[in-house]
């Protein structure tokens, strides 16, 4: 059997419990992440759902924004649904006021995008990159994607007609699709929250792409 990964969760607001325990449940070992020595030694990532203008503030006033940023770039394989996907984007196109985000993932994405709590929807997604079976998501306060980068891979979309009026880009017309499962590189992120929903075929192809581990001294 592979040695046990380490994966950090931040944990400095959102859904971090449930996070904790579909990577436990699934084998890996998790460290709550709130300051910046508990970055270290980390196999990947997970960033929760959440609010991502608290998260933001939290970072930035724990220290921890600069050295994950720099983690990151580094190469720490990392994970966000919803706020983690906002936090991850290189683009926040309507931040609260002060919100900046890591700044990684060369998405720019659009916060609330599908409207208010009330509005939540679920959809079964077809992702056959990372699961035969198609995918239960629910979609709580979520973000859209209206734009991605080269680099980065649609693992699933839903329909742009999903967008709340407001939100709605000129540009998109009624058939266009929006990501909402993107891979680019290290980085896979959901707008949806699979750690609630008992679907954890996101948690285990993240766990599956972690660097694999040394080869053991003789
Ligand atoms: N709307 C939230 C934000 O801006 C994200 C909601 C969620 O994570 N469910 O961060």
């Amino acid at each position: 059997m592979s040695p046990q990964k380490t994966v950090g969760v931040f944990a400095l607001q959102g859904d971090v419990r449930e996070h904790v325990h579909v990577l436990e449940a699934l084998g890996a070992r998790t460290r709550p992440v709130r300051r910046p020595a508990d970055l270290e030694g980390l196999d990947g990532i997970v960033l929760p759902g959440g609010e991502s203008s608290v998260m933001d503030r939290l970072a930035r006033i724990m220290g921890l924004k600069d050295p994950l940023i720099a983690a990151l770039r580094d190469g720490l394989p990392a994970y966000g649904t919803c706020a983690g996907l906002i936090m991850l984007a290189r683009e926040i196109r309507n931040p609260a006021p002060d919100q900046g985000g890591l700044g990684v993932l060369d998405v720019a994405v659009r916060r609330n995008a599908f409207g208010a709590q009330v509005d939540s929807f679920e959809e079964d997604l077809d992702v056959p990159a990372v699961a035969a079976e198609p995918v239960h998501a629910v979609f709580i306060r979520a973000p859209a994607v209206l734009q991605a980068g080269e680099g980065v891979e649609v693992l699933a979309s839903v329909p742009a007609s999903r967008l709340s009026v407001p939100a709605a880009d000129p540009g998109l017309d009624g058939d266009a699709r929006l990501p909402v499962a993107v891979r680019q590189g290290h980085l896979l992120a959901t707008a949806f929250h699979p750690e609630v929903t008992g679907d954890w075929s996101f948690h285990r192809a993240f766990l599956a792409g972690l660097r694999p581990p040394r080869a053991p001294r003789r």
